[in-house]
Order: C-alpha cells, then sequence, then structure tokens
C-alpha cells in the first residue's frame, strides 16, 4: 500500500498539482482515492498511461539525462493495475470534459466520459485481490499504515508548495495548507516534525558550485536517542544515501555524545545532469 501511494503522489507532484487529496480505506488495502489538480491526461492517453514502460516524461535521449520529473519508466500504473481495480479519471487542462479508464485482465476497458474538474484521480480498490499470495504478506492495517503516513509526510517534506489532505476510514489524518511563507513553512515542518524539532533547529543555506542545500539542523542539544528524524531530498526526490548520511554524522561528531543521533531535514538541488 506505501507504494501504491508513493507511485501516485509522484505522479501528482510530476502533473504539477498544487492540491493533492488522499482517500484511503484500511491503509489503502480496500480503496486508495488520489485526486489532484495537476495537468490532466489527454483522452488518447488514458489507455497509453495504463500500457507497461509508456511514460510521456521521457521524449528523447536526451530527456534522459535530465531527468527532473519523479517517474520516468512508465511501469506504476501497469504494474498497479495488474494487481487491483484501477481507475483514472482525468481532464486535461485544455480538454471541455473529463474522461475515464478502468483497467483489466488482459487490457484497459473502454474510454468513457465522466465528470472531473482539471486533473486527475486514480482510484484502486482491493489491492491483490486477484493475487492472494501476496495478499496474505500484508502486515495489519495498523502497520500497513504506519507505512502510508511514512511515506506521506515524506513527500509532503519534499514539496512545501502542495496543500495535502488525507482522509483514513473517512477521519482527516492530515491537512496540510501549502506553505509559500517562511512563517507557513515553519508551520508545515512543525506538523510533520514535530514542533520540538522545528523550534530547536538551525536554519541552514548554502550554496556551492552548482549545488545548493538548504533546510534545517537540529541543535545538539535536542539530539535524538534514535535516527529517526532524518530526511533528504535530492531535486526533490527522497533518498537514503549512506556518504550523506555519514557526512552529517561526522559534522556532528564532536558535538553529540555516541548514542545519540542528529535531526535533519535537508534539500540538495543540482542540475539534474550531475
Ligand atoms: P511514469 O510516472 O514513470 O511516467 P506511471 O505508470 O506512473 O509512469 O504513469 C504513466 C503515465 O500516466 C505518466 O507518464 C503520465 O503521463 C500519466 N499520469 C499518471 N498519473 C498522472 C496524474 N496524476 N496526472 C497526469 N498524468 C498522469
Ligand atoms: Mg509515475
Amino acid at each position: 500500500p506505501a507504494s501504491v501511494v508513493k507511485e501516485l503522489l509522484e505522479n501528482c507532484l510530476d502533473a504539477g498539482a498544487t492540491r493533492v487529496d488522499v482517500e484511503l480505506e484500511e491503509a489503502g488495502i480496500r480503496l486508495c482515492r488520489i485526486r489532484d489538480n495537476g495537468a490532466g491526461i489527454v483522452r488518447d492517453e488514458l489507455a497509453l498511461a495504463l500500457a507497461r514502460h509508456a511514460t510521456s516524461k521521457i521524449e528523447s535521449l536526451q530527456d534522459l539525462e535530465q531527468v527532473a520529473t519523479l517517474g520516468f519508466r512508465g511501469e506504476a500504473l501497469p504494474s498497479i493495475a495488474s494487481v487491483s481495480r484501477l481507475t483514472i479519471t482525468s481532464r486535461y487542462r485544455d480538454a471541455p470534459a473529463g474522461f475515464s479508464i478502468t483497467g483489466a485482465d488482459g487490457g484497459p476497458g473502454p474510454v468513457m466520459p465522466a465528470a472531473h474538474p482539471i486533473g486527475t484521480t486514480v482510484e484502486v480498490r482491493d489491492l491483490f485481490f486477484s493475487t492472494p499470495a501476496r495478499r496474505r504478506f500484508l502486515r495489519s492495517e495498523r502497520t500497513e499504515f504506519t507505512h502510508v503516513r511514512a511515506t506521506i509526510e515524506g513527500i509532503a517534506l519534499s514539496r512545501a508548495g502542495v496543500a495535502l489532505r488525507v482522509l483514513h476510514n473517512q477521519r482527516v489524518v492530515m491537512d496540510l495548507a501549502a506553505a509559500h511563507s517562511p512563517a507557513e513553512l515553519f508551520a508545515r515542518v512543525g506538523k510533520l516534525c514535530g514542533e520540538e524539532f522545528i523550534r530547536h533547529a538551525i536554519d541552514l543555506e548554502r550554496d556551492g558550485p552548482g549545488l545548493t542545500l538548504r533546510g534545517w539542523i537540529t541543535q545538539p542539544a535536542h539530539a535524538r536517542s534514535q535516527p529517526d528524524l532524518q530526511h533528504v531530498f535530492l531535486n526533490g526526490r527522497a533518498i537514503r544515501d549512506k556518504l550523506l548520511s555519514g557526512a552529517v554524522r561526522a559534522a556532528y561528531r564532536d558535538v553529540l555524545f555516541r548514542d545519540r543521533w542528529p535531526a535533519y531535514v535537508l534539500y540538495l538541488d543540482m542540475d539534474p545532469a550531475w
């Protein structure tokens, strides 16, 4: 479920959405519906969106070396559609009306007219209904939801300018306004990482040749007992990298006790070709 949520949210961001609404039932296993106000999909590309290895994000070989989108392999939607009941409803930004398509065994169904504001809704129902073996590997709803939540929080941290609302089993579990001013950013990071973190964090902003690094790092006195608040985003994509985490740890070495861990939210931006 967390992987499904991650892929669908990344698609919203790639489509330029500024507002995303997530609706989940049973940690996303029964239902995961994600609506965005992004660019939408033109009618004739709805079936392509469900085709394997079809992406709208790479048009030339050169694009491949300058990938600025989160997705570019065209694998997520067909993979999800093969283990669920998936419906895409979308209205392209220049189109007067919307359309929808449902994935099915042996290829997608017909494209049908459907009411939708500009943007896209992807609905995934009954994850793994056709693959009971995989369904048995799912953890409890609670555990799966913990993973889903962590995934959404990471994405929410990566794009502060996107409003995000999450319903789980009909209850609002996250409601984040888009943050543009420093005060809004402070509030949003506080909601995601805890007031304690943001209130005692050091604001960081550094430029290097072709690089910028910004974000927040904890003051040594407010280090944590676990390495559980360490986020690094490279060009807006959450990454885990031993070299980077090792560098931060080394930087803190002289000011932290052995069993304490720095907390940080860091955004590293560089030319995608690098
Ligand atoms: P990828 O993101 O790697 O291109 P996906 O399987 O995730 O592959 O999506 C396939 C295609 O469907 C995308 O390239 C895009 O054109 C379209 N698409 C999927 N989700 C959205 C969305 N929320 N808004 C607009 N287009 C979308
Ligand atoms: Mg994708």
